[in-house]
């Protein structure tokens, strides 16, 4: 806390006040730290794989590419490593966006029973690993009013998290459930889990429990942290519990109001 003190005199130099201001630096610095080592953060994301991609590039220009086995392997490397590129800075804009002071969601009324059921079959479909999908979804609807691009990106995240860290021929359970004001939506994996110490963590930009295997599986360290954001934005919360060793459940809420569900049936 620092405190400017203003002295208030009269002409004839008699002091009849004295004004306080008062400015809480240890917030302001606060803020100022973890903007400095978002920066350093951004910067580093982004050298590393400009330097792999250097280290290649430098391999084929100086005969690689004439290697029939080698140069496709080499490019391969750079078009993936500049595919993760595009994907952090698209993450990085959203975030931008998402801290402005005028973001706004284009919510509707939507039914999220279906809307959740439409993105696990969308990602049942597209999904490369060996892992079973078991819905528990209640069999009525659930309307409630949500930014379907938004909360369709949150559960992206989440869902394609829990199939990055699952093992072969696992189980992914996806559950929703309304409670009194609210409604939890819950994706549980039988994956490698999360320590202890990490749990609140994951959530933070940048933050990755293995960085070197994380980033081996292509992720940015945002995909939580922009879930986060767009799940505050629609006044619910988010978290995670886990056990390591047997797996990770990522749960969120969303405000519910019965009376506005009476008025839909
Ligand atoms: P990333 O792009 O690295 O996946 P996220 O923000 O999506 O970034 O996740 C942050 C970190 O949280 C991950 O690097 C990983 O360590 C951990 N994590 C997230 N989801 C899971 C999960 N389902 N199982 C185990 N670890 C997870």
């Amino acid at each position: 806390l620092r405190a400017n003190f203003s002295v208030i005199q009269k002409e004839t130099g008699f002091v009849n006040g004295l004004i306080a201001v008062l400015h809480d630096i240890t917030e302001q610095e606060k803020i100022d730290a973890e903007r400095r080592e978002f920066v350093a953060n951004v910067s580093h994301e982004l050298r590393t794989p400009l330097t792999t991609m250097r280290s290649y590039l430098e391999a084929l220009a100086d005969g690689a590419w004439r290697d029939e086995e080698i140069a496709p392997n080499f490019l391969e490397v750079t078009s993936m490593e500049t595919e993760r590129m595009i994907r952090l800075v698209n993450d990085l804009l959203q975030l931008s966006k998402m801290d402005s002071t005028d973001y706004k969601l284009n919510k509707e009324w939507v039914d999220f029973v279906v809307f959740y059921d439409r993105i696990i079959d969308r990602l049942e479909m597209s999904k490369q690993q060996n892992v079973t999908f078991k819905r528990m979804l209640p069999n009525r609807a659930i309307f409630v009013e949500i930014d379907e691009d938004k909360m369709t990106q949150v559960l992206y995240n989440i869902i394609s998290n829990a199939l990055k860290y699952s093992p072969e021929g696992g189980q992914v359970t996806f559950s929703l459930k309304d409670k009194d004001d609210k409604i939890i939506v819950s994706v549980s994996d039988e994956g490698v889990g999360i320590p202890k110490e990490s749990i609140g963590k994951i959530f933070d930009r940048f933050y990755r429990v293995d960085k070197a295997r994380t980033r081996k599986l292509g992720g940015t360290g945002l995909g939580l942290a922009i879930a986060k954001e767009m799940v505050k934005c629609h006044g619910g919360n988010i978290w995670a519990t886990s056990r390591e060793g047997k797996g990770t459940t990522i749960s969120f809420s969303l405000p519910f109001d019965h009376t506005e569900e009476d008025d839909w049936s």
